[in-house]
């Protein structure tokens, strides 16, 4: 069988211009299975997670299909829309849009909350061929009549698992009420709990089905390692690492957004540029913090399991896991930040004693025994957390607070995240195993699709070339932030363009 390229399928030459910028000659497996359904305008059930190239696998043919028919779109509404759980994701996708069609001359536009409503109206006024938005912002425009749905063509529903994790399938039973009947809809998901399956059922009209579980193919490419340390030496162990010059863009991961912001602030007093992301940063300060990462001016983002979903960041060289998740899975989604698109990458985990149980439910799931890697020399960590204090840089904020500080070194007791006030991101409770989500738990197996051309046969063992990588994002959550009556108003005579 020869493998299929872009050209092959009959896209639009504008956008294999734009993919030949890109530099992608490949199309993925959920490219390869989807782009040409979706072109002829069937709908489609996509089994799939980011990092598998699924954004392209509907936005080459969704652009192609706009393309091929192309009308002005009639004042505030859109020729297509997409629905995001996240903002950040939301983003991407947007830019994603604008990438590949960037010689079509579309209207793209992506609204989400936590921002000004003006700029997002004015967006929408003249009428779109693509918006991206998430469930809760979406809402608000079209109860203000600030966006219509009626002419509405193509409807996709990305991530609809993490919908439901957020509570958002009723606002999207909303949503799709107000587009017309006679649409393609395109529903991607990386699990089908039953609820997910049911909502497929009632939107997709004889879809084709296409599956890829990129999880043990992107877990078997990423050259993973534990290193057992002490809670109170990890974050100087985590330091010593950067002096390797290998640790070019590096993504931590830690269980509280409160821990995110004390090991940003450890590394950074270490000489290591460094910014946390979590739900209690400001979208403004998210996206910052996310563009200095980005651009490279950053070489550590810290990150919450929340925060961390769904951005893509091109050449994360480490994921380290400072804490293990609570939850086998996220594991699996925090690794595969490292390794995006047929990359490979590394991922460290660092392990204390009572986090045991922790790894051996991910040794579980992922089917494979982590390798402990050499224990670093604990005197020699002693001596560089020293080396910081010594430096005077150890203030409140920097220092090794009691909980993390070792035994022996004034602790006088084990950490106790309960006293503490250390509270896991998403408000569950500290220490303790968390329940997988309804309908996870019935995961299937991962295996190997027939057909990826991304699939290396070995782990490399350091370094990462060309890798790209998710950061991601607060769920949006807008409906419940933001109650209607604390919108701006000016007097009922609908919004005025502000900001
Ligand atoms: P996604 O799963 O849509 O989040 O995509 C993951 C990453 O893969 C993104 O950074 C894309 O830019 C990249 N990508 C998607 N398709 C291809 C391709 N055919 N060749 C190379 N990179 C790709």
């Amino acid at each position: 069988m020869t493998t299929p390229n872009f050209e092959s399928f009959g896209l639009n030459k504008a956008l294999l211009q734009a993919l030949a910028t890109e530099g992608y000659t490949t199309p993925t497996p959920i490219q390869a299975q989807a782009i040409p359904d979706v072109m002829l305008g069937k709908d489609l059930l996509g089994i799939a997670q980011t990092g598998t190239g699924k954004t392209a696998a509907f936005a080459l043919p969704i652009l192609h299909r706009l393309a091929e028919n192309r009308v002005a779109p009639l004042p505030r509404t859109t020729r297509c829309l997409i629905l995001s759980p996240t903002r950040e994701l939301a983003s991407q996708i947007a830019e994603s849009f604008k990438t590949y069609g960037k010689h079509l001359g579309f209207k793209v536009a992506v609204v989400f909350g936590g921002v000004k409503y003006g700029p997002q109206e004015r967006a929408i006024q003249n009428g779109l061929d693509v918006l991206v938005a998430t469930p809760g912002r979406l809402l608000d425009h079209m109860q203000q009549k600030t966006l219509d749905l009626s002419s509405t063509e193509i409807f996709v529903l990305d991530e609809a698992d993490q919908m439901l994790d957020l509570g958002f399938v009723k606002p999207i039973r909303q949503i799709v009420s107000r587009i017309p009947t006679k649409r393609q809809n395109l529903f991607f998901s990386a699990t089908m709990p039953n609820e997910i399956g049911k909502l497929a059922g009632e939107l997709l009209k004889d879809p084709v089905k296409v599956s890829v579980t990129p999880q043990a193919t992107t877990v078997q490419r990423i050259n993973q390692s534990v290193i057992h340390v002490e809670q109170g030496r990890k974050r100087a162990l985590l330091t010593e690492m950067f002096a390797d010059d290998n640790y070019t863009r590096c993504l931590v991961f830690t269980k509280t957004k409160h821990g995110a912001d004390k090991v940003a602030a450890y590394l950074e007093a270490g000489g290591v540029q460094a910014g946390a992301i979590h739900g209690n940063k400001s979208q403004p300060q998210r996206e910052r913090t996310l563009a200095a990462f980005k651009a490279g001016k950053l070489r550590v983002l810290v990150a919450t399991d929340i925060a961390a979903r769904g951005i893509d960041v091109d050449g994360v060289s480490h994921v380290v896991n400072f804490e293990l998740p609570f939850v086998p899975e996220a594991y699996v989604h925090r690794i595969g930040r490292t390794a995006r698109a047929g990359a490979d990458g590394s991922a460290i985990s660092f392990v204390a004693g009572d986090e045991m149980k922790l790894l051996r439910d991910i040794e579980k799931v992922t089917r494979q025994k982590i390798p402990a890697t050499d224990r670093r020399n604990d005197k020699s960590l002693g001596l560089l957390d020293q080396s910081i204090m010594a430096a005077g840089v150890g203030t409140k904020a920097t220092m090794p607070d009691r909980e993390d500080r070792p035994r022996g070194e004034g602790r006088g007791r084990g950490r106790n995240p309960h006293r503490d006030g250390v509270k896991p991101e998403g408000g569950g409770q500290p220490h303790r195993q968390r329940k997988p989500a309804p309908g996870r738990d019935a995961r299937p197996a991962p295996e190997r699709p027939a057909f990826d051309p991304m699939a290396r046969e070995r782990p490399r063992s350091t370094g990462n070339n060309d890798p790209r990588a998710a950061v991601a994002a607060k769920p949006e959550g807008e409906l419940k932030r933001r109650p209607r009556s604390r919108r701006p108003s000016n007097g009922g005579k609908g919004y005025v363009a502000r900001g």
